[in-house]
Order: structure tokens, then sequence, then C-alpha cells
């Protein structure tokens, strides 16, 4: 792995180790030096699978163009404040491009850095598909090891539900780690481009209970806060401009 530009000055202490070795009465002992925290800090970002478009996410580079995702905005921000006092989790759902994942990831990544949770970042696609290969014979990873991992954390964050219709007992699985999480009291945040009522102006026709089964969606409502954001698909009117500025 070569150094990029973006790359931190490793510390002149420590070069970067994070402990500085002394000799103390003729041997080597090793404490810790004044960066560790940051590496610390670092290293359990790295660890809450943050995917590499969404790890610059922040509450300030968060486009917020109507009142609805000022609104989506605040809320997010309250939540964090209120860790570890909060009691539900947040469900983000909305027409895709509005910065859903975005907002989660902000989320995320400043509960994990400033408050030290441990957090979890995983796509429900992915999620999906890790688990229907655990359950082949020839499994390198078994099915605990994939989800007690999202059992455990105490934030996850489940991007992007309902993208993929999984068969009925993938979605028994994923049942039973929400609900693990809800009897532990674990605080889940869950973005999805489905809602109850689908918003006529998407085009999206199919329900958020059509693409996870009521279970899930029920056990969703008990466990977050519904959040639903509004507004101009930035990104096709960011392609747009760009496209139109051309001619
Ligand atoms: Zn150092």
């Amino acid at each position: 792995m070569g150094i990029v530009a973006s790359d931190p000055v490793p510390c002149g202490d420590c070069g970067g180790t994070g402990w500085i070795l002394e000799n103390v009465d003729g041997r080597k002992l090793a404490r810790s030096c004044a960066c560790r925290d940051g590496i610390l800090r670092s290293d359990r970002v790295a660890a809450a699978g943050i995917p590499e478009r969404y790890r610059v996410c922040n509450f300030a580079n968060f486009s917020d163009t109507n009142a609805s995702l000022k609104k989506a905005k605040s809320i997010a921000r309250e939540f964090v404040d209120t860790w570890p006092g909060v009691d539900a989790g947040l469900l983000l759902l909305g027409p895709s491009g509005l910065g859903k994942t975005h907002l989660a990831c902000a989320v995320l990544s400043d509960l994990v850095s400033k408050k030290g949770v441990t957090g979890l970042y995983v796509d429900f696609s992915d999620l999906l598909m890790k688990i229907q290969t655990s359950f082949r014979p020839d499994a390198d990873l078994s099915k605990e090891s994939i989800l007690s991992p999202m059992a455990e954390a105490e934030l996850l964050v489940l991007d992007e539900l309902g993208t993929s219709k999984p068969h009925p007992w993938v979605l028994d699985v994923l049942y039973n780690l929400l609900n693990t999480r809800y009897n532990r009291k674990k605080i889940t945040i869950a973005t999805s481009n489905f809602e109850d009522e689908p918003d006529v102006k998407s085009g999206e026709r199919d329900r958020l209970e059509d693409r996870i089964g009521s279970r899930i969606r029920s056990r969703l409502f008990e466990m977050c806060l519904m959040v639903t954001m509004r507004g101009e698909d930035f990104r096709r009117t960011v392609v747009q401009g760009q496209i139109r500025s051309r001619f």
C-alpha cells in the first residue's frame, strides 16, 4: 500500500505506531503515545465498514436544500447529541438521491469516532448474499460468525433495505437478527427507498412491506423513529445541470 497525498503525516514521536519504546533501568518498556487516541479512533472508524464513497460524509457536507431535508438533518444531529440516551433508532425513508445513506453514515462515523461507539455499516443486498452463502455446505464463514458482529454492534446501519427481494427463509434470518437487537436494546438505523405509502412522484409502486415482509416492517417501526425525506433527486439535478452546461 503506497502513501497517498491524503494520508496524514505519521506522528514524529512514535512513527505512527502509537507506542514509544523507552529504556527504563536497562529494560525496554512501551508506553502509549499521545497520538494513540487518534489511531484508535481511526481504527474504530475503519472497523465500522463504511464504504469508501461514504467515508467523507458528515453533517456539514449534507445537502439540505429543502425543509424536509433540513428536518431530517436536525433529527440526525439530535440523535448523535443525545447518544447514549437514545431509545430508538432511525428509519430514513424516501426516494433515492436525497442523501439517506449520507445522513446514516454521518451519524455512524460521528458516534464511532467521537463517542467511542462500536458501530457497523451493512448494505442490505450484501447482507442477504452473505446469509445465503453461509448456508452453503462449503461455506467459509458460518452463519454465526457473519451475524454475531451485527447482533453485537451498539449501532447498526442497515442500508438500502428492500433493494433485492430475498427468499422467505433469508427474511427469517434477518428478522431474528433485528429481534435479537431489539431484545438487547441495541440501536439500528435503516434506510429504504420503499415507503408505507409510496411517493407517487418517485414512480415507486412497491411498499416497504412488499419488499421485506410485514414482520420485519413492524419490528422496525417499533425500533425506529420514521423520518421521511422528500425532494428532487439532487444527483439527477446535478448531472442534468452538467449536461446542459456543455451546450
Ligand atoms: Zn505518536
